[in-house]
């Protein structure tokens, strides 16, 4: 089995249960597998030299919308809140076909790689014009993240109160049948899996109760997890007050949506029960801070959260509301957030490198992922701190969320390198970036 010896780090970040940080340390991948992890480890296949470097396990990223990197700083939804943010997309979004709906992927898996992330879900809950859900999954295969993806959903359009155009939403019995098609067809239950399928109606305001009640009662039955959005503004929880007669939690919680194989996106407004709720359940977080600031959603309780147990993990969501998609910046805007709304201690930055990394492994069910321990897989990003960013910083380790690098020198996923010298190794950037600006611009057009 083929072995790559990443070597001489100036520190290693485990992870581990321990959260051991090792000077000077080595990392041995053989295969998909981390082989070993210390000092004066040796090999006789290939050598990454990192001095220089720090290494930590890839960053895991539990919420986007890879199909939007083609309607960044869209005119007339850079400035809305969410509801008319949304219904100024829906009719852009409503020209999309399959192969937007790849190149969008394939740009937002590269953005995503550079940044250091090795694994991410992705959540598509509209499918106009025969796009599917494995058009995004060709993406992840050709640039090479482990990928978690979900079949969203929409299906109460405007005549029926809801807030998305009827184009874009589907009928309920024929979006049950496509869960499952796409579950039997792509999910992977095994140690090490690069495909993980979830079930994602779009939120609750876009879909009917029944259908997140048998989302989940599938998700049970296949053993895959459940996904959406929840509490994410104001307006959102007016919304379930007046259209449900109670708070999103409850809301989530009489339909089956809490549990260990549940992560709910934003949750900004959660209150004290709520959280409580989620940490009793096992419920999981998707943190999403460049998003709640860019659509002023408010500040995620995340250190509350965090205190009673709740798993968090980060995401860049959508391009479309970021509009960035690096997820180590996520990591940064994490920590600045919670000082914001609780003090200079209310975050350190190990602990935003352990949510944005070890955190979201936990978040998307995947134990064996998030940490570098022999037989943990070989995800794992390899930051050079010894560039303009970091020059003068006492703490290497700190310094990655305080200062930079904003980007992986090296990435390797499954042990196979995907960013190397920091250009991504396994799609021609050049030629995706123009293939992309073509379709946007024929979008606006
Ligand atoms: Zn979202």
């Amino acid at each position: 089995m083929s072995e790559i010896l990443i070597r001489n780090a100036d520190v290693v970040v485990t992870m581990d249960a321990a959260r051991r940080e090792i000077a000077r340390a080595d990392v041995l991948l053989r295969g998909g597998v981390i082989a070993a992890v210390g000092q004066g480890l040796a090999t006789s296949g290939e050598v990454v030299e990192a001095r220089g470097c720090v290494v930590t396990p890839g960053l895991v990223n539990t919420h986007h919308h890879l199909y939007q990197t083609l309607t960044r700083a869209v005119p007339g939804g850079q400035d809305a809140l969410l509801f008319g943010w949304l219904r100024t997309l829906y009719p852009i979004w409503a020209q999309f076909g399959p192969e937007e709906m790849r190149i969008s992927a394939l740009a937002g898996l590269a953005e995503l790689a550079l940044s250091g992330c090795t694994m991410t879900s992705d959540h598509l809950y509209l499918y106009p014009n025969g796009a599917r859900l494995e058009d995004t999954i060709d993406a992840a295969r050709e640039i090479g993240l482990r990928f978690h993806p979900t079949r969203g959903a929409m299906s109460i359009g405007e005549s029926a109160g809801g807030l998305p155009p009827d184009a874009l939403v589907e009928e309920e019995a024929a979006i049950l049948r496509d869960m499952e098609r796409v579950v039997d067809a792509f999910h992977d239950p095994a140690e090490g899996a690069m495909v993980r399928v979830g079930l994602a109606p779009c939120s609750p305001f876009s879909v009917s109760r029944d259908l997140m009640r048998e989302a989940a009662a599938l998700a049970r039955d296949k053993g895959v997890m459940l996904h959406t959005h929840l509490a994410e503004n104001d307006e959102d929880i007016a919304y379930s007050l007046s259209r449900f007669g109670c708070r999103p939690g409850q809301y989530a919680e009489d339909l089956g949506w809490t549990g260990d194989d549940v992560w709910h996106a934003h949750c900004v407004k959660l209150d004290g029960s709520e959280i409580e709720l989620f940490a009793r359940s096992r419920t999981g977080v998707a943190h999403c801070p460049c998003s709640n600031c860019r659509l002023g959603s408010g500040i995620a309780p995340v250190r509350g959260m965090r205190d009673r147990g709740v798993k968090v993990g980060l995401g860049v969501d959508g391009s479309a509301s970021n509009d960035a998609g690096n997820l180590i910046a996520e990591a940064r805007q994490t920590l600045l957030l919670q000082r914001v709304a609780r003090g200079a201690d209310a975050m350190s930055a190990r602990e935003a490198l352990e949510i944005a990394t070890l955190g979201g492994a936990r978040v998307l069910g995947r134990g064996d992922c998030g940490s570098l321990e022999p037989g943990k897989r070989a995800d794992i990003a390899v930051w050079d701190v010894s560039g303009i960013e970091a020059a003068g910083s006492w703490d290497p380790v700190a310094a990655l969320i305080l200062c930079g690098p904003s980007r992986v020198r090296d990435l390797f996923v499954e042990g196979r390198q995907v960013v190397r010298d920091g250009h991504v190794a396994t799609v021609d950037l050049g030629r995706l970036v123009e293939t992309q600006n073509r379709l946007a611009r024929r979008l606006a057009g």
